[in-house]
Order: C-alpha cells, then structure tokens, then sequence
C-alpha cells in the first residue's frame, strides 16, 4: 500500500489511481414509491397484468410501446427511503474507492432481477402482501432465481441483501449456485427463517428495537445502516476502543479489514456507534436487569412502603389475539374442520377454571386489527368478544404510534370508544418518551399531560361510566414524579406509568421511590409492560413503592419467542422446548436440507414422525434417554446447526420432565405434547401454562404480603 494511494482515497479523490480494496454486491428491492415523469395523454403505468403474464421472454427486452420513452434507469426510478439511503451510501464508496467497489442488482416486481442501470419503464407492481404461492409463481416466471444463481457464480468479497419478507422469498434461498463469499441479510426478525443457518448466509436482524436505537423509520432502515456503514468506512465519525474501525489508518484498510471478515458481528460493530446510548433492545435489557444483583443493595428500601399499601395488586394481560383451536388434535396434527377465526377458538380463560389473570389489556390498534375483528368488538362490547367477565381495561397503544409526530387519535373518540364497547378502565392518550425520543421530550411530556388533562375533563362531563385512568410519561424519577402530582391534582384516582417496559429494573424502582411519597392510600397505579420474577420478589418490592396493577405478556411469549426458555415452573425452572419442526415442501428448513442434497423429502418426513415417536415412547417409558435423543437430533445433526445446543438442552428437559409435574388443565391434558415446540396449538399453549405459572407464583407472594401486613 503505497502512502499516495491511501491519502488520496481517504479524502476521497482521485480513485480510479487503484483498484478498489474489494468489490461489494448489493442486493435490494424496487419500492412502491417512484419517480414516474409526467405520461403523455391516455399513457398509464403497466400494472401487474401487463407484467405477469405467462409468456417466456425477458420483460426487460419487452417492447411497451409509447412507453418505451419514458424509462428511467432502475437505479434513479425509486424513491423509497430505504433505496435513497443505500444509494447514498454506494455513492459514497464510489467516490472513495472508484465506481467497481459496488455493484448495485435490484429485484424489481415488474421485471425481475435488474442491475441499477437497466431502464425500466414506468410501471405498478410489488411483492408485498401478496400469498406466497403467486410470489414462488411469478419470480419463476421472471427468472429471479436463475438470474440469482447466475450472479452467485461471480466473485465477489461479500454481499449485503436489503430485502423485505416477500422478496426473500422470490430470490429462492438457498442458492442452488453456492457462494463462494459471506451473504448478509439485512432483514426483519420475521424473515430469520427464510435465511439458511450455515455458512456462506448471514442473517443481521433488523428489528423495531433497532428502529428505536437508530432513531430512524423501520421503513428505510436497512438502507439507513448500509449509509452509516459507508461513512465509518470512508471518515469515521465516531471512534470507539476495540472496534477495528480505527480513525488513524486509511479508508481503504477499513474497508480491507472489514471485508477479510465480513460478518454480522464486524458489521453491526461498525454501525453500533450510532446507536444512542440508553436505546437498548428488550433482549439487551433483560440481560442488563438480570446482570444486577438486586437484593444486595436493596435492605435500606425496605422499610419505604407507599401510602396505597393497603390495597390488593393485579396482573393484567395485554391481548395479543392469544387463541387455539379447542379440537386440536395433537396425534394427527390436524384442526377443527371449518373452524371460524374467535368465534371457534378459546382464549387461555376459557381452558383453565380460573383465568390465569386479573384483568385483560386490549390496546386500540388490536382491537381494529383488521375489518372482521373491529366490526366484531363493536356489535358485541369487550366483554363479550373476549368471554371475560373480570376488568378489561383500555389504551391506545402508544407503541403503534411512537414514531408518529403526535397520537393519531382525539379525545372525544377514545372516550366514545372505550364508553361504548363497555371498557371497565380507559387510560388517556399518552406518547412515549424513550430515548430515541429525548429530542422532542417536553413536547411529548407536555403532550401527555394535556391529553390527560382533556381526558378527565370531558370524562366528567360526559358522565362516562368507566374508570379514567391518567398516563404520566417522563425521562427521569422527578420527571415522573411532577407528572403524576399533577394527574392526581386534576381528579384522578388511577395513574399509570407508561415509557418503563424496557426499563432497568433499578431504574423502575428509582421512578417508584420519587413517586411514592406522592400517592396517597385510595390511588391506584399500574405499571405498563412490566412484569418480573427472576429474583423472585421483584413485584413485591414494586408493591411496597406503591404498584397496585400491571402488565406484560412476556411469560406467555417467551414460549415461542425465547431460543432456550420456553416451560416455566412453579419452583422457578426454566426449560427449553423440543423443537420438532413440520416438514412440508415449502418450509425453508426443508428447501435448504434438500438443496444440500442430504435427504430426500421423504426421509425428512420419516424423521419428523419418529422424533415424534420417540419423544412420546420416552414419556411413556418404552424408550431409554440416549435413544430419544439420538432419534430426535437427526435433523439437527443433518443441518449441523445448534445440535451440540440442542442435545444440551433436550437431555435436561428429558431428564427433569417437567410437564409430567405441573397438574394444570394444559399439561394434565396434553402431557407431553405441550413441551414440543411446533405450531401454534402446542406453543402457545405452553404459553397459557407459563402464564399459569406466573400467576400462580405471583399470587403466592402477595400472600406473603399479606400475612406480614399485620
Ligand atoms: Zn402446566
């Protein structure tokens, strides 16, 4: 490397002097928003009809007539977020290291797979929200996939996929020409199982946390990371010890030393400076939470107990369309025949004698998630579309809207709503203040409060009949505390801290302590999004600072969502689930087994069937532990993925076999079916007997509370 080269690529001139460090291919999708020239009189857009028909040639090379004038080259057609982003980003990289270090391929729609600069004419075509059989279908007829498998073939150094769902699902993973460079696909936590779990594919999650932490639309975000990655490539803006971005070397060994390993690590460990500190992800923040030994330094709170202590504290859950199929039948894996969505199928109040809970939570936006389910609501009331009789409280669920300037919603409406579909408690419109937010925090502070303030005012007015709950948002304990001072100034009986649920459990107690001394003994004060027990007496400790209600749905997710902690039990264990995947031809597990060539479909099959088996034998005792686990780790040993992990984890749950101890109405009836991880009717219903089991420890310790009352 001569030191000519490297000033001059560092100030980003002159860089056709040498070969760019590496070469880079791109990935991404055509967006729906484009840059469509004025069309003459009578011209349209194609629409998919024009585009999707069933004829062989290439559309690209298709002659469309008067329109034929008007095509842009793809790579300045679109005009989504995530595509500006990008293409700001290769920009950047061109500039600096010539214009061969990327090559930009598009997966347009209307005409397939498309390098930057083919022009296209205008058209109207996306794959998203459309079933996945006329996706397979249409990426066929376009070529996608073979075209795909073409470009496999070149050498490149790495390659970053910037796809939604729908789009990954066309390029046909995993190629059936195998790389001979990483992959690196930026995609949502959804799209994790369309991505192969081996080597060349990376998949690098994307999520909602991240959106928040990168302070940035989830929409664009993709495009946003690749930018930011170019800018600490090219001048880095931020220095951090122990990343291998270090400002004193040239842009050109940053982006040699990134791309000798161009993993998902080294990637987001370039892009992470721009995470703001304090937006941290759920998963980051349970580990902190986890990290911090609570009760050593807690003996001086104990003696602090709020002027509410008297009353009773209750768990609601937040209704997340949490529903099985009553007739399930687990030995044929098959469904009631012409089951009707709610109407057929039973919440976990339904199955057990006594609802695991105190009360529901139906946020605004579940409620009007989709036309059958709103219009349902409406002509029944809450308590009748759900068959609950205990409270059912209200919000507006203000995580749907945390990236809105304001709450899409008016007063007068939510007071209407929650009045006519019979709400026992209505919470005001609030807006979250979390980090990502810290900008605009008075604005929002002072948002929620006046939104409260109306909320109690026309609630008295109108003689509404439910129970008007007031939101206090705030950035710190004095923050809270003023908040609720006021809440309680205008009338309120019941306040609600909202912003908490990805809150340090210390940082919740710290907010609990400025506010406590503000309470007095008739108020009542739900928390939202939080729920703990890992240190066993955390809600306890919440209690005595003044808590009389909350919620959180995580004891019942984590039964499918969680990669090691799926079965929860009453003394505090935790097991993983026994993952016996489906096989059906589309499954993408299935697809990348077969393409690797190790099994046929049907020995696939024939191994689903006997894990099953064996996993039922040894529960019965017909089959010893080594054999079990060997019959059920087949696939896995197949895959070559997680099967050290797995067998970890099956051997402790086999040993322990938990489900053969909990006597509630899920495990005594479904036995061990309830601890194999496959499909809705067996996961979330491990989800019910966690929550059960929640509940039941949670109860267990109020009573504690309750005897040293006196
Ligand atoms: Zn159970």
């Amino acid at each position: 490397m001569s030191l000519l080269s490297n000033t001059f690529a560092y100030e980003g001139v002159r860089p056709e002097l040498e070969a760019p460090p590496g070469k880079i291919l791109i990935i991404t999708s055509c967006t729906k928003d484009k840059m469509i020239p004025p069309l003459g009189p009578n011209l349209h857009q194609l629409m998919p009809d024009q585009l999707w028909d069933e004829q062989d040639d290439d559309r690209v090379t298709r002659n469309f007539g008067e329109l034929e004038k008007y095509r842009v080259p793809a790579g300045q057609l679109y005009r989504g977020r995530q595509h500006l982003q990008l293409m700001q980003g290769v920009e950047l990289l061109r500039q600096t290291f010539g214009h061969t270090v990327v090559d930009v391929k598009i997966i347009s729609a209307g005409f397939g797979l498309v390098s930057e600069e083919q022009p296209l004419p205008p058209y109207n075509a996306t794959f998203a929200d459309l079933p996945s059989s006329k996706i397979l279908a249409i990426s066929q007829r376009l070529c996608i996939p073979q075209k795909i498998n073409h470009l496999m073939s070149n050498s490149y150094d790495c390659a970053f996929f910037l796809l939604g769902d729908s789009y990954l699902l066309s390029i046909g993973l995993p190629f059936s020409q195998k790389p001979n460079f990483p992959c690196l696909f930026l995609a949502g936590p959804s799209s994790h199982k369309r991505v192969p779990r081996r080597i060349p594919y990376y998949f690098v999650r994307v999520g909602q946390d991240d959106s928040i932490a990168f302070s940035y639309n989830l929409v664009g975000l993709k495009g946003q990371l690749f930018k930011l990655f170019a800018e600490q490539v090219v001048a880095p803006l931020y220095q951090i010890p122990s990343t291998m971005l270090k400002g004193d070397i040239g842009a050109r060994e940053r982006l040699g030393d990134f791309l000798k390993a161009p993993t998902p690590q080294q990637f987001l460990s370039i892009v992470s400076p721009f995470r703001q500190s304090g937006r941290i992800s759920m998963a980051q923040s349970r580990a902190l939470a986890t990290q911090s030994p609570l009760f050593t330094n807690l003996k001086g709170h104990d003696l602090k107990r709020a002027k509410n202590y008297g009353r009773p504290m209750r768990y609601f859950i937040p209704d997340w369309e949490d529903l099985v199929d009553p007739g399930y039948d687990f030995m044929t894996d098959t469904g009631t025949k012409g089951k009707v969505k709610y109407r057929d199928e039973v919440y976990a109040h339904q199955i057990y004698k006594e609802p695991n809970y105190d009360g529901l939570l139906f946020s605004k936006s579940t409620v009007e998630d989709g036309e059958i389910k709103t219009k349902l609501v409406r002509e029944m009331g809450i308590h009748a579309f759900a068959r609950f009789e205990k409270p059912i409280m209200g919000d507006c669920g203000a995580f749907s809207y945390i990236t809105h300037e304001s709450p899409p919603y008016q007063t007068r409406e939510i007071l209407d709503y929650y009045q006519n579909l019979g709400f026992d408690y209505g919470v005001s419109i609030d807006h979250l203040i979390i980090p990502a937010f810290y900008p605009v925090k008075e604005y929002r502070y002072n948002l929620t409060r006046e939104n409260a303030r109306e909320f109690i005012e026309l609630h008295r007015a109108g003689g509404c009949t439910f129970t008007p709950i007031g939101v206090a948002q705030g950035w710190s304990p004095e923050t809270y505390k003023q908040a609720v001072a006021e809440l309680l100034d205008w009338g309120y009986q019941y306040v609600a801290l909202g912003g908490l649920a990805r809150a340090k459990t210390e940082e919740i107690y710290a907010i609990l302590e400025a506010v406590a001394p503000v309470l007095s003994q008739d108020t009542d004060l739900h928390l939202f999004g939080v729920a703990r027990d890992r240190e066993g007496s955390e809600m306890l400790h919440f209690r005595r600072l003044g808590v009389t209600s909350f919620d959180s749905a995580s004891y019942l997710r984590r039964a499918w969502m969680s990669a090691n902690t799926n079965y929860f039990t009453e003394d505090g264990g935790r097991y993983a689930a026994i993952r016996i995947s489906p096989v059906y031809p589309s499954s993408p597990r299935v697809r990348s087994l077969l393409a690797d060539g190790v099994a046929t479909f049907e020995q696939l099959q024939k191994l689903e069937q006997e894990a099953l088996k064996a996993v039922r034998a040894y529960d019965r005792g017909m089959l010893d532990i080594e054999t079990t686990l060997d019959v059920l780790l087949e696939i896995d040993k197949l895959e070559e993925y997680n099967y050290e992990q797995h067998k970890a984890l099956y051997r402790k749950v086999l040993e322990d076999k938990p489900w053969k101890n909990c006597s509630c109405e899920i495990c005594s009836n479904l036995g061990v079916e309830v601890i194999i991880f496959r499909g809705n009717d067996r996961n979330r219903r491990r989800g019910f007997h966690n929550t059960h089991v929640f509940y039941k420890r949670f109860r267990e310790l109020m009573k504690s509370l309750e005897t040293s009352k006196g």
